[in-house]
């Protein structure tokens, strides 16, 4: 941490002194630590972020960088060759690994917390797949950021935050997915160790077991799929991980038999599922899945909404429904994004406001159908193509329209 505090404020220091304008810097890598020190930076220099891992395809990140328009791009990966993004005949400047270590290794930058991003500012925006081919640019505020925080350090069995106990949290998801967001800040709030799993983790068991073992975490932050790739080997049980309190789950559906599969292998970690789009800052409902839970509902609850957060169930000329009739699940609240980046016509389409009890909130039409039931939310399915694959969302229209091309 103090490292992070120090190296973050040079590279903020650098970011004021070498940059003209206030746009977005994008940042890619792959889980390399100079990436989240480098979010800080930008964060504590008063610029959104745009995350982008090093396995996107070059096309991929070459539409970001032409939606961004950025002035500065991060290499936090020596295997990117700076040419392929076609940076050299453009004013974009560009900074690796090499430059970073330069860069923190000098004193006499100063920190300035009067620049730091607050408010309404952009805190980070990250890219997902668009209908049109071209990947929409999700919006997400400092508000948004400390309000989806102070839920999400409270998705805990025993809460107390003035609990001084030191955690260890696994980070699966990669920073460009905004599954990380629960890791990382939940993490970095609490100040806890984050254990991040690398893509060739991911498809070597042993590593990936060892790792798990040397790590001993708390917490577990992940896809359901990727739960499910980790319990396909026996040792995947209390043994492994023998100070694990608690599994969270986003993204995708959470079935009743990787819950229970967990809880048998895990009897003294807590399961919760919970629910959520990017244009609403990771997650907005959440609900501990018990034996009870499980066997009482198929599909399992995705749980109630947050504090600040209202989700009405409404019919397609946008009409409130009752409890049990399904309809498009709408959120309302304090963690709704600001809209798509540059993107107008997008954002007119999905997003509006609502004022409940005197305050005004922006309101997200998710296109996900779910109805209520017993007072919790359930999701069942999309209204539009959209799909999920092994926790990632995809438009099908994207491929389709990129197919054409
Ligand atoms: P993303 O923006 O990548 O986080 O994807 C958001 C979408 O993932 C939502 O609109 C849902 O379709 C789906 N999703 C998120 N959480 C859950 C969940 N707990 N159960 C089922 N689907 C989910």
């Amino acid at each position: 941490y103090g490292d992070l505090d120090i190296y973050s404020a040079r590279i903020s220091g650098y970011l004021r002194n070498n940059l003209n304008s206030k746009k977005p810097v994008i940042v890619i890598g792959h889980k390399h630590p100079y990436l989240i020190t480098s979010f800080v930076a930008c964060s504590r220099s008063g610029r959104a972020y745009v995350p982008v891992d090093s396995g996107f395809p070059t096309a991929r990140i070459k539409d970001i960088i032409e939606a961004v328009e950025p002035e500065l791009i991060i290499i936090t990966d020596n295997s990117i060759c700076k040419d392929s993004l076609l940076l050299k005949n453009s004013a974009i400047q560009s900074i690796d690994i090499a430059d970073i270590e330069k860069i923190i290794s000098k004193e006499g930058f100063k920190d300035d917390e009067s620049t730091w991003v607050n408010g309404e500012d952009d805190y980070y925006i990250i890219f997902t797949s668009g209908s049109t081919g071209r990947p929409k640019g999700v919006r997400l505020t400092s508000n948004c950021l400390d309000n989806f925080i102070d839920w999400a350090v409270t998705l805990r069995k025993d809460v107390r935050l003035d609990d001084e106990k030191h955690r260890i949290y696994i980070n699966q998801a990669p920073y460009s997915f905004d599954l990380s967001v629960f890791d990382l800040y939940t993490s970095l709030f609490t100040g806890g160790t984050i254990g991040a799993i690398t893509k060739d983790m991911q498809s070597d068991s042993e590593e990936l077991y060892g790792f798990l073992k040397r790590m001993n975490p708390n917490i577990w932050i992940s896809t359901p799929s990727f739960s499910e790739i980790a319990l396909m080997a026996d040792i995947f049980n209390q043994e492994l991980m023998p100070n694990i309190e608690e599994f969270i789950f986003c993204g995708e559906t959470l079935t009743n038999k990787t819950a229970g599969k967990l809880i048998n292998r895990f009897p003294k970690a807590i399961v919760v599922n919970t629910f959520g789009p990017t244009e609403s800052t990771v997650a907005v409902t959440g609900i501990i899945i018990d034996e009870d839970i499980i066997e009482k509902y198929n599909p399992l609850p995705i749980g109630i909404p947050k504090q600040g957060t209202y989700i009405y169930i409404m019919d397609e000329d946008r009409n409130i429904l009752n409890d049990g009739e399904k309809g498009e699940i709408v959120i309302v609240g304090d963690t709704v994004s600001s809209g798509y980046w540059n993107n107008e016509e997008k954002t007119r389409e999905a997003f509006d406001s609502m004022t409940v009890d005197g305050i005004k909130y922006r309101l997200y039409h998710t296109r996900d159908k779910g109805y209520y039931k017993d007072g919790f939310l359930f999701y069942c399915g999309r209204l539009d193509l959209q799909i999920k694959l092994h926790g990632y969302r995809i438009e099908i229209e994207d491929i389709e329209s990129n197919l054409l091309n």
